[in-house]
């Protein structure tokens, strides 16, 4: 039970089938960049999560046969008896800490362009797979049908020999062969598996029945189920036939683990939706089954989650990113420290790492995906190794971790900035529309440091060399930032757009510091990520006349992998911004800017009175300079955007990694432990 009782529901054990959850805390299937690719790390990260008090602990999708494959994606794996071993270790590392072990299967159709293993893809009917490669996926006929029952039936005889206690099947995403016969859009059978909804359902019950009958004796079958595509009357919608489906379904499977899908829907970020944006959808599923129910929306107040158990909506608090921020939120809660927990922020930098097929890593927690190849852990961190002090000069996201992670190991630290507030850049970005939860980095951070008696905090304290020096501590570190560049340099023009110092030009920092923008405004976003589209978005809303350039074919394009591109792009055309991509700026002259097409080198013109490049930043790195030609200086090192501008994310880990390091020899060679692929046998046998 819990240290304040008000909390007590959320630790109450529930029956799941023949199994029991030791409380309400469930870490869904996420993906993590890991799986089969970094198995070691995969299996460490999930271990983690249980000691963390996660009752229940699932893998990412994991694929059943050769004909759903999905690389490069480094999902997980469960085409035959040699990938048990990897899962094994995963399993035996939740049963650790008395927590279970869910694996969600998976067939992914038309999903998955069968890249490594070159089958044809399956679907109910013939349609190109999704992804962009000129491949179509053919139409299952009876056995097709058939044999993708008999290889569920046989991934969830393996996934029981595992030791996992729970198996999914999954229809959460448009992303499986069981939802693309579940859909009216994808399925345009006449056989008995196509028309009705009864018929297109077939194959979900089938295959339930058959996983059930396989392991339903010690296993908990569990269903994940999107029941709104968001789609209207195109789709599965709520009031139809997701409704539909658990009623047809209410009392087969052990658990229902219920979202709205696509997966940018389900994983919307904070820019675009709060926490809780799933109730509404969900919160009909308990009335039609008696079975636990499982709901996910990015839940972090332990007050919320008690209110959802107590109000019916859910049994079991689902987290995929929450978990990832804090994988001890559950114990955070029990142990009366809830205040400790490091809230999601909503980004969705945790979804870059899996579509670049690295490690998960995570803006809140610089130790996610480090827990095996490094040994963080998320809670611990070893004590100091000398009595030496240390003054970080900048409390942006870089300084802050690094005194708070410096602070818990008992160093005496001073933090100085120059600003009126903490926070540096997080401090002004949280400003911007949208990204309110943004400024949670240093919440946590300045909440933390402000319990801990070696931690003080000076702000409008600007430094220079020589106070650095006057100081006195016995280590300096510079987490200064960057500034953004004036003249146009970047990607696109390296060495800058002449003629720029003429003209009336706001970088984004002089945005963020209130300066006011005159007639049109052309916002030149050659960085890609959030800035300039949220630039644009603020200007637009306050009545400018605002053109967004980009050399990019899309607006905010690197925003894809945060699943937000869509958003950011149809927003700003609702809003009325003109938007101009595949050009580069070339120049600006009277009342105009000067493009030019990235393909054809056609010029041409459009109105702009206030220039706004968001191009590339500078590292603010004047004092490393001065200190580096004193006759003395201090020791110190450079860390976070004033070493290399970088993500959020990037500066945390930067704190995070100088704070763990400080004292320790310095290493040499490759700074983790790696996961070395054995060399098949050759000539093969
Ligand atoms: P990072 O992302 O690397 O943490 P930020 O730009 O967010 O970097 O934060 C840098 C912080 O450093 C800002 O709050 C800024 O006010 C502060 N700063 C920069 N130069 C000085 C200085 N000379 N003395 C004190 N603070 C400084
Ligand atoms: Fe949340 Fe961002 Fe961390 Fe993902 S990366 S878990 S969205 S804070």
């Amino acid at each position: 039970m819990a240290c304040n009782p008000r909390y007590d529901v959320l630790f109450e054990p529930v029956k799941i089938g023949p199994v029991t959850a030791r409380n309400r805390f469930y870490q869904v299937p996420h993906c993590n960049g890991m799986g089969r690719g970094y198995p070691s790390s995969m299996a460490e990260m999930r271990r983690v999560k249980a000691e963390g008090g996660w009752a229940v602990v699932c893998t990412e999708e994991v694929e059943i046969h050769p004909s759903g494959d999905h690389s490069p994606w480094a999902g997980g794996r469960l085409w035959d008896d040699h990938d048990i071993p990897i899962l094994a270790r995963m399993c035996d590392g939740i049963h650790e800490f008395d927590s279970l072990a869910g694996i969600e299967l998976n067939h992914a159709g038309r999903m998955s362009a069968n890249r490594y293993s070159r089958q044809a893809p399956l679907a109910p009917s013939p349609i190109p797979v999704s992804a962009h490669d000129p491949v179509q996926a053919r139409a299952m006929d009876k056995s097709d049908i058939r044999a993708l029952r008999a290889w569920h039936r046989a991934a969830a005889l393996r996934a029981k020999r595992a030791g996992f206690d729970l198996v999914y099947l999954y229809a959460g995403h448009h992303l499986s062969t069981i939802s693309h016969f579940l859909s009216r859009r994808h399925n345009h059978r006449s056989d008995e598996y196509g028309g009705s909804l009864e018929n297109r359902v077939r194959l979900f019950r089938e295959v339930l029945e058959d996983t059930i009958d396989a392991v339903g004796d010690t296993c908990a079958v569990a269903v994940r189920f999107a029941v709104d595509e968001l789609l209207g009357p195109k789709g599965i919608t709520r009031d139809g036939e997701g409704r539909d489906v658990i009623e047809m379904l209410a009392e087969l499977p052990d658990l229902w683990d219920v979202n709205i899908s696509g997966w940018e829907n389900d994983s919307a970020t904070s820019r675009f939706k709060a926490e809780g944006f799933q109730n509404d959808y969900i919160s009909f599923v308990k009335s039609v089954t008696t079975k636990p129910v499982v709901g996910v929306g990015r839940f972090t107040s332990p007050d919320t989650m008690v209110s959802l158990v107590r109000n019916g909506i859910v049994d079991f608090i689902g987290a995929a990113r929450p978990s990832i921020a804090d994988p001890f939120l559950p114990r955070k809660i029990e142990e009366g420290r809830p205040e400790e927990i490091r809230e999601c922020i909503g980004c969705n930098v945790c979804v870059s790492g899996d579509q670049h097929f690295v490690p998960i890593r995570c803006t809140q927690n610089p130790t996610m995906g480090e827990e095996w190849r490094r040994g963080w852990h998320p809670d611990r961190i070893a004590p100091k190794v000398g009595d030496d002090s240390v003054l970080i000069v900048g409390a942006g996201p870089a300084g802050l971790e690094a005194a708070r992670a410096l602070g818990q190991r008992g160093y005496r630290v001073t933090i100085a900035d120059a600003a009126d507030r903490a926070g540096g850049r997080v401090a002004r970005e949280s400003r911007l529309p949208g990204l309110s939860e943004w400024g949670r980095v240093a919440d946590h951070r300045l909440y933390t440091i402000g319990q801990m008696a070696n931690v003080d905090l000076f702000l409008n304290s600007e430094m220079t060399a020589a106070t650095i020096r006057e100081f006195g501590a016995d280590h300096a570190v510079l987490a200064t930032g960057s500034v953004w560049v004036n003249d146009g340099r970047g990607r696109a023009n390296p060495e800058g757009v002449a003629g720029l110092e003429n003209a009336h030009i706001l970088t984004p920092d002089d945005f963020m510091s209130g300066a006011e923008p005159e007639g049109p405004v052309v916002v030149f976003d050659d960085d890609h990520y959030y800035m300039g589209g949220l630039i644009a978005e603020q200007m637009r809303q306050a009545g400018h006349a605002v053109t967004l350039v980009t050399p990019a074919n899309d607006v905010s394009s690197w925003t894809v992998d945060t699943l937000e591109q869509h958003a950011i792009q149809s927003r700003l055309m609702k809003l009325g911004v003109a938007i101009v991509t595949a050009h580069d700026l070339a120049g600006i002259g009277d009342g105009a800017a000067t493009l030019t097409c990235v393909y054809s080198g056609q010029p041409r013109e459009v109105a702009c009175r206030t220039l706004i490049p968001v191009t590339m930043r500078l590292p603010r790195d004047q004092l490393a300079q001065d200190l580096r030609v004193m006759d003395t200086p201090p020791p110190f090192t450079v860390i976070g955007d004033a070493w290399a501008p970088g993500t959020i994310a990037a500066a945390v880990h930067a704190g995070h990694l100088f704070a763990r390091d400080f004292g320790a020899p310095p290493g040499d060679g490759v700074p983790f432990r790696r996961e070395l692929i054995e060399l098949g046998q050759w000539p093969a046998t």
